[in-house]
């Protein structure tokens, strides 16, 4: 696979276009930011630990019939993808009260729910990603109605097996964030399944595992990236 021009450049990742125009090359960087790139920063390694921890998420899902932008793994930091024409919508998933959702309702981080609520915003760093209903997304044109429905069901299908395979590992998936796109007229889950993406915290103890240590500055932030890595290898 030959890497030609690139193509779109994000704080985390590089997008590649290749000799074939329906793939490209997505490369992870070791570059953090936090509060819409107001802190930055560098996690050592953390570009190599995304992407391998995106390849057997992706790889477990595909198992389970969620269809998925992952084609294979190229390098360390280079995994090869389908070219989608991404949805400007971030769908979040949460199994238990934490971040944003802790601050906006007043409610303690840690707090269970009796069932995943699934929340969207818009993708836009000048508005700061703001929240949205599906009426905005569909009023806006950002997806149509079926697309929503798709993506909703896919969103917690997925939030479902991750949540499976990580309670196995000793992990809790707190809440997570997935981005769609469309491709060949299907919907397809992107992006990348990762700490930077998701908080996972250890069941018996209740640490942190994830971006949080860089947002929060807790300390030991590459150390909990190579122990999530070390969870889901085995
Ligand atoms: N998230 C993300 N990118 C964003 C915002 C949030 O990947 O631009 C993830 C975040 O890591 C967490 C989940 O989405 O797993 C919910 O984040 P929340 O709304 O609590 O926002 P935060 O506290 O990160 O501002």
């Amino acid at each position: 696979m030959e890497k030609r021009a690139l193509n779109y450049e994000g704080k985390a990742k590089t997008l590649y276009t290749t000799d074939d125009p329906d793939l490209l090359i997505q490369y992870f960087k070791d570059d953090a930011t936090a509060f819409n790139a107001k802190k930055r920063g560098t996690i050592e390694q953390k570009g190599i630990v995304n992407n391998r921890m995106s390849e057997i998420f992706f790889t477990l899902l595909e198992r389970e019939g969620v269809r998925t932008h992952f084609v294979k793994r190229l390098s360390d930091r280079e995994m090869l993808v389908r070219r989608l024409e991404i949805v400007p919508v971030e769908t979040v998933v949460r199994n238990l009260v934490a971040g944003s959702l802790a601050k906006r309702l007043g409610r303690e981080e840690g707090g269970d729910l009796p069932r995943p609520i699934v929340e969207y915003y818009y993708k836009s760093d000048s508005l700061d990603d703001p929240m949205i209903l599906e009426d905005h997304a569909i009023a806006f044109g950002f997806a149509t109605e079926a697309e929503l429905a798709t993506i909703r069901a896919m969103a917690l299908k997925i939030n479902d097996v991750l949540r499976r395979f990580l309670d196995a590992r000793g992990i809790l998936l707190v809440d997570a964030k997935f981005e769609f796109g469309r491709y060949k007229g299907e919907i397809l889950l992107g992006d990348e399944i990762c700490p930077d993406t998701c908080r996972f915290w250890d069941k018996a103890t209740r640490e942190k595992l994830d971006k949080d240590r860089f947002r929060r500055d807790l300390g030991n932030v590459e150390g909990a990236y190579r122990e999530m890595m070390e969870r889901v290898s085995h």
